[in-house]
């Protein structure tokens, strides 16, 4: 066996391949048998089409069963794995293609295997050391240019055996997946856990009330971004009796709300666990399966990760180092080179602290830091004590430029009350350059495909509220 990551999920297939893989809303069932045909065709139309290992295949389509042969052809053929969100717009897409130079675009997933399956089939998997380059995830950044995280199959095959260990996945979990495939949580940690386990997925193509609830009789596991456990804990129809087959709820890709894991906690009588991770490290860290869920804190990390806080520090920059952490930026040496330390930790761009028994708690992205007259407020202390107000529901805080400090601290909410009231409220519990200088209200706070709070946009938009 090679270090193909695909040949490790494949070992990870039930004997029995008839076994459900996938379970569609319409009642369409797709067996490992069925799966494992598609990726050889796609494997072997990639070669036909001239794809060489290393070679970048982009993948711009919606979520379906094809998408994810095409995906684990991309790997049998020993190619690099490109997926792009469907949401780009041209220009955005135009940077990423000129940028990675992919051999082949697919924009039609069924349309790509429907030819496949007329091409003749690649038999056997690419051999491909743990070292080789299988996917690159561009990330989000809300700051310059994007870059694409390379991820090697080493590393993703050992943090998926971590973590299908660690949440003792086994063939008979059926996972609801209503996660968009073109992120590492909805791609990689989910389905890397239901193949190398041989477990079995209710598909959605996006999360969806009824579609969830209904799903929910039939699974075991679900994960989750939090926006989705706050929509059920929304739907009256979400009850404990609801959520009573599921063993496992998971949440991370953005932070879990205390309050969010308190209601779920009421509401179901089970504690969500949330786990935390980032495009250039799948996971990083993990609530217990057995053990103390902590709620706001996002556990400890996963063996084969060192997570500290740099320089030391009590609260900091959260620095990564491990098997499954990436290598580096594609065609950015010198981006790499900065966002490593000299002993080889990545530098997170979170900021955190860890507990004496290592639970490890996040404060925010080392970019949101407000200095407001030269003094560091961390959003997130200040987010927790407007959440806990009457009449506010959830809060962002953000810095922009204010011309006596810098930078004013402004807090944009859900929810509604008095604004002069609240900012007296905060500072009472704040110091004075800790409390918001405002308090906005909002329908909804913008939020992004994973369910992170866009608080770049926010910044551009309240920009001149000082000025
Ligand atoms: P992405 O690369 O798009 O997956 O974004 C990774 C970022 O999401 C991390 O660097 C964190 O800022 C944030 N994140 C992921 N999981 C959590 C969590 N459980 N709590 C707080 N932030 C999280």
């Amino acid at each position: 066996m090679s270090g193909n990551l695909y040949e490790s999920l494949a070992g990870g297939f039930p004997s029995d391949r008839s076994r459900p893989c996938f379970q569609l809303s319409d009642g369409r069932v797709v067996s490992y048998g069925e799966l494992e045909d598609g990726v050889s065709h796609v494997a072997g139309r990639l070669r036909a089409r001239g794809v060489q290992p290393g070679d970048r295949v982009a993948l711009k389509a919606e979520k379906s069963v094809e998408a994810v042969m095409i995906y684990l052809g991309v790997l049998k053929a020993g190619a690099v794995f490109l997926p792009l969100n469907v949401a780009y717009t041209r220009s955005e897409t135009d940077y990423f293609l000129s940028d990675a130079e992919p051999a082949i675009v697919i924009t039609d997933a069924e349309g790509f295997l429907a030819e496949a399956r007329e091409a003749s089939r690649l038999d056997a998997c690419v051999s491909r050391s743990g070292d080789d380059l299988a996917s690159i995830i561009y990330t989000s950044g809300t700051t310059g240019r994007s870059k694409g995280a390379m991820l090697h199959h080493g590393a993703l095959a050992a943090n998926a055996r971590t973590l299908t260990r660690l949440w003792a996945f086994t063939p008979d979990d059926t996972l609801l997946h209503a996660l968009p495939i073109f992120h590492v949580h909805g791609l990689f940690v989910a389905l890397h856990c239901v193949f190398l386990s041989g477990a079995s997925m209710i598909w959605l193509p996006k999360f969806n009330d009824d579609e969830v609830l209904a799903g929910l009789s039939r699974s075991s596991v679900m994960m989750g971004v939090p926006t989705f456990y706050t929509r059920l804990l929304a739907s009256p129809r979400f009850t404990r009796e609801a959520a009573s087959s599921v063993r496992l709820f998971i949440s991370g890709s953005a932070p879990l709300l205390s309050s969010t894991f308190l209601e779920f906690e009421q509401r179901t009588g089970q504690r969500i666990l949330e786990r935390y991770g980032m495009s250039e490290a799948v996971i990083i860290t993990s609530n217990p399966l057995e053990g103390d869920r902590t709620p706001g804190s996002v556990g400890y990390a996963l063996p084969g990760v060192e997570v500290r806080i740099a320089q030391g520090a009590e609260t900091g920059e959260i620095e990564i180092r491990g098997e499954s952490v990436f290598r580096g930026y594609w065609r950015m040496p010198e981006k790499t080179a900065e966002e490593f330390t000299s002993d080889g930790f990545f530098r997170t761009g979170d900021v955190g602290r860890i507990d004496p028994d290592g639970r490890v708690w996040i404060s925010g992205r080392a970019k949101d830091l407000i200095i407001s007259g030269g003094y560091n407020v961390y959003p997130k202390e200040v987010e927790g004590v407007l959440d806990e107000l009457d009449g506010i529901s959830e809060s962002a805080v953000i810095g922009v430029p204010h011309p006596d400090f810098g930078e004013g601290v402004v807090a944009v909410c859900t929810g509604s009350g008095d604004e002069a009231r609240l900012i007296a409220e905060c500072r009472r519990q704040l110091a004075a350059y800790k409390a918001p200088k405002r308090i906005i209200f909002l329908e909804d706070l913008p939020r992004n495909a994973m369910g992170k709070v866009q608080k770049s946009l926010l910044r551009q938009r309240y920009a001149d509220l000082f000025v």
